[in-house]
């Protein structure tokens, strides 16, 4: 058996093509420009390349995007300044800082300061909260393209069996959540875990999100099972060639037993910006007293 691929590069364009035609329709309707503020502090250069990114698409889906570039010696005083003028500034309906932060600053203490209605990235503890409670609730953007994402291969997930593997606050503990909202069972796994290759083959959906590439292995799948693979991994070129980027499934292996599997790259990291697009456009919408756009 060969998987069937799930194709994130197509079904994040048919997204962003929705929230396109969303962001035209409020504009046209309400006189309602949605606006995306991103912070990067600093120059890594992996944060440099994603917010380029939400930068561009941002502006192709219609919507005014704001970027804030601040020096890596930036005083958290001065950071938070500046979030509380864009939490006040009526343009601005989403706010992100990229991660991760300098040393000198502390994460929680920036995100506890976003206004939870303009938190596109869902890690404020007020929205963490909400998802957890099964409110409605902005929703970090990784795990809502991976339910995206198997919602394009399950119409429904009540019922099944799922294995969330990794449990951070960006990536594990919100797709718990959301898994749970949509009446899965699941399981969430982490490096303390007994047996992962046990737990794992009792799923119907296998979630990656550890960090290690190729961890997953296809003798740990249940067949037919769908696979989505969040991780990024940079390996090292071979002499001479290109440095490629492979996923925390050992991808060869895994395609040959499940049902459905996700490529990396090509994958979830498609869905990402696209579903930080969606989150801007609610949040807009939220806060203008619309009703929750179609998309
Ligand atoms: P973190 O490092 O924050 O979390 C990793 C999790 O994996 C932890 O919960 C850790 O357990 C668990 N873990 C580590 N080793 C093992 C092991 N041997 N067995 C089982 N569990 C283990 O990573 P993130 O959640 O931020 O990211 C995970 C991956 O997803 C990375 O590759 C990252 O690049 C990628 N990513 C991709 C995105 C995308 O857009 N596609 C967006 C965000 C992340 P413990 O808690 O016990 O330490």
């Amino acid at each position: 058996m060969t998987a069937s691929i799930i194709d994130g590069k197509a079904i994040a364009a048919e997204l962003r093509a929705r929230v396109a035609s969303e962001v035209a329709r409020v504009k046209r309707d309400h006189n309602l420009l949605p606006g995306l503020a991103v912070i990067l502090v600093g120059n890594d250069p992996a944060s440099e390349v994603y917010v380029r990114s939400k930068h561009r698409q941002t502006q192709d889906a219609g919507m005014a995007s704001f970027e804030h570039r601040l020096p890596a010696d930036v005083s958290q005083d001065d950071l938070l300044a500046l979030i509380g003028n864009l939490n006040r500034d009526p343009a601005v309906h989403g706010i992100l800082v990229q991660l991760p932060l300098p040393k000198s600053i502390q994460t929680e203490t920036i995100i506890n300061a976003i206004d939870p209605a303009k938190d596109v990235d869902g890690l404020h503890p007020n929205n963490a909260g909400r998802l957890a409670g099964g409110f409605a609730a902005l929703s970090p953007c990784t795990p809502l393209g991976c339910i995206i994402l198997t919602r394009s291969v399950h119409a429904s997930l009540e019922g099944m069996n799922a294995i969330v593997i990794g449990r951070s606050n960006l990536v594990g503990r919100p797709l718990l959540q959301m898994l749970l909202n949509e009446n899965a069972t699941v399981t969430i796994a982490h490096s303390r875990s007994r047996d992962l290759p046990k737990l794992t083959a009792q799923a119907d959906l296998v979630y990656a999100a550890v960090g290690k590439p190729q961890m997953v292995r296809g003798d740990w799948i249940k067949p037919g099972a769908t696979v989505i693979d969040i991780g990024i991994n940079r390996l090292r070129a071979a002499e001479g060639g290109k440095p490629r980027l492979v996923g925390d499934v050992a991808f060869q292996e895994a395609v040959k037993v499940a049902g459905a599997i996700t490529p990396v790259p090509g994958g979830v990291g498609q869905m990402t910006v696209a579903c930080l697009l969606v989150n801007t456009l609610r949040a807009a919408c939220a806060i203008a007293g619309l009703a929750n756009p179609a998309v």
